[in-house]
């Protein structure tokens, strides 16, 4: 993993060689509240080993696009093409989300990407809820720093994440949910859509409703 002393030196003071799963709660926030910019958190993310997750997979897929962007999309995590390139939404997938991206009239470049974990899980089953909060901070952290007023949560563990665990992709996507001061559009995964091309109306007509709200934004 790489070292990322710009991190450790804006939580201690000083630059330190600890590794980011050895500071303590507190130190670890204050690390992250420091960030000030994306590279500086992908710097203490691609250091970090806060969850089990980091020993399965090849790297942390921090996320990409636009810094400044009024668009964020969330997705449940990195798959294996993705460990592979680490970038997020590079396999079929992520094939997929450009064509819809695409037909609702934005560019992969316009949004900003990212997952509720940064690390794959193995055999890309659902984060467990400890795996999700331990990666939750920096998912705040990224919202607070490119700051859009409009989320995407794609997919039932974006959806649990943003909105509440115990909350329903099929209740819930479709519409805006407020949630700390965004607005949030729940739909279905593009991997769902792999597997049941029947939900692909449901896409199309939820990015309608996002590319509306944006245009009105703009
Ligand atoms: S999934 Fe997130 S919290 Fe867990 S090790 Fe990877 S970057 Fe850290």
């Amino acid at each position: 993993m790489a070292d990322s002393p710009s991190a450790f030196s804006v939580a201690h003071g000083k630059e330190s060689s600890a590794p980011i799963y050895r500071l303590d709660t507190a130190a670890f926030a204050v690390a992250l509240q420091r960030a000030s910019d994306l590279d500086e958190l992908a710097a203490m993310a691609h250091d970090c080993d806060r969850c089990g997750l980091r020993a399965g997979c090849r790297t942390v897929v921090f996320g990409e696009g636009n810094p400044r962007a009024r668009l964020l999309l969330v997705g449940e995590g990195p798959g294996a093409t993705e460990d592979a390139m680490g970038r997020p939404f590079v396999g079929k997938a992520g094939e997929l989300l450009d064509r819809i991206l695409e037909a609702a009239g934005f560019h992969r470049a316009d949004v900003y990407i990212a997952n509720v974990v940064m690390c794959r899980p193995p055999g890309n089953r659902v984060p467990t809820p400890e795996e999700m909060s331990a990666c939750r901070p920096y998912l705040e952290r990224r919202l607070a720093l490119v700051d859009p007023p409009l989320i995407v949560a794609l997919g039932a563990t974006a959806t649990r994440a943003l909105l509440r665990p115990n909350a329903r992709i099929t209740q819930e996507r479709g519409r805006w949910h407020r949630v700390d001061g965004r607005w949030v559009m729940p739909t279905y995964h593009p991997a769902a859509l792999l597997r049941d091309p029947s939900k692909k109306k449901a896409v199309w007509d939820d990015f309608q409703l996002v590319r509306e709200f944006y245009r009105r934004l703009s």
